[in-house]
């Protein structure tokens, strides 16, 4: 594909939507009700027990929220999606390209270190947590298989949303445009300012790089990245003709998500869930 091309393509659903679930304030994709055999939710940070700065979802273990509290908010997540915390794979997010299959036999709570994940197999339920980098959530209605995918500027760089891609092609011979992405709520353009480091490497790898950034404020060396689109262009490349932006700036709606950004690096971490609905293994 030229890339030139993208300006041309109607590619952009936005199609999230806010519902209340046991409480819990949580987004679904709309594209994704059609199929009753999938259990999916974007968390936000409503509705859970930690104190601030991690008020009160916080799913996230390394922030320094007491363990106890996230374990309590982590089993209070799955209850709304009915299924259990052993149900899920998680894996230690270390801002690769790293993609992990996961199936009956090589299940583990948590899988070790990645940025992608996917399976085909019911009842194994895939979960991260975020708080400004873009979460992927994959699914392929035709081979009945989905995946989850942590991307900030370096996952970005390396091309995380097409390794993911190129994973569930590989792996269990999905189509690639049969397979619909969802890019959940991240650091928007509205406030994703990067310095010379992140240009200097994103320049030369993302698709018509230029138009990703702004330059706003005048800060030399600076501008606006933006990392929603920069991960479409990604995953149009990699094939996929349907690409959904929720268009929820994490820095903005503080209100609902944690942003690391905003909040100058004291909060917590909201979670995202994919799964094929199965028995417990
Ligand atoms: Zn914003």
């Amino acid at each position: 594909m030229c890339y030139t091309d993208f300006m041309m393509m109607p590619a952009v659903t936005r199609g999230v939507y806010p519902v209340t679930v046991k409480n819990l304030l949580l987004y679904r994709v709309a594209a994704f009700d059609a199929h009753s055999y999938l259990t999916h939710a974007i968390f936000t940070r409503r509705g859970g027990y930690s104190q601030a700065p991690f008020n009160t979802l916080n799913l996230g273990l390394s922030v320094g929220d007491d363990p106890q509290v996230v374990k309590k908010n982590y089993e209070q997540v799955c209850q709304a999606i009915d299924i259990s915390p052993e149900q899920t794979v998680s894996c230690h997010l270390i801002h690769s390209a790293d993609v992990l299959t996961i199936n009956q036999t090589n299940r583990q709570k948590v899988m070790g270190q990645a940025d992608g994940l996917i399976t085909a197999t019911p009842g194994i339920y895939l979960s991260m947590r975020f708080g400004d980098c873009t979460p992927l959530i994959f699914l392929d209605p035709v081979c009945r298989a989905v995946g989850l995918t942590h991307a900030g500027w370096r996952g970005t760089i390396k091309d995380a949303a097409g390794a993911t891609v190129r994973a569930m092609v590989t792996q269990f011979g999905c189509r690639a445009s049969d397979i619909i992405a969802v890019i959940g709520p991240a650091i928007g353009p509205c406030c994703y300012e990067v310095g010379p480091e992140v240009l200097a490497a994103a320049s030369p790898v993302l698709p018509n790089a230029a138009t990703l950034f702004t330059r706003r404020n005048g800060r030399a060396g600076h501008a606006h990245f933006d990392l929603w689109e920069a991960n479409r262009r990604q995953l149009l490349v990699a094939g996929l003709k349907q690409v959904i932006k929720s268009e929820l700036c994490t820095a903005c709606r503080t209100d609902q998500f944690f942003s690391h950004r905003a909040e100058r690096g004291r909060t917590g971490r909201f979670g995202v869930i994919i799964g094929l609905r199965g028995a417990a293994v």
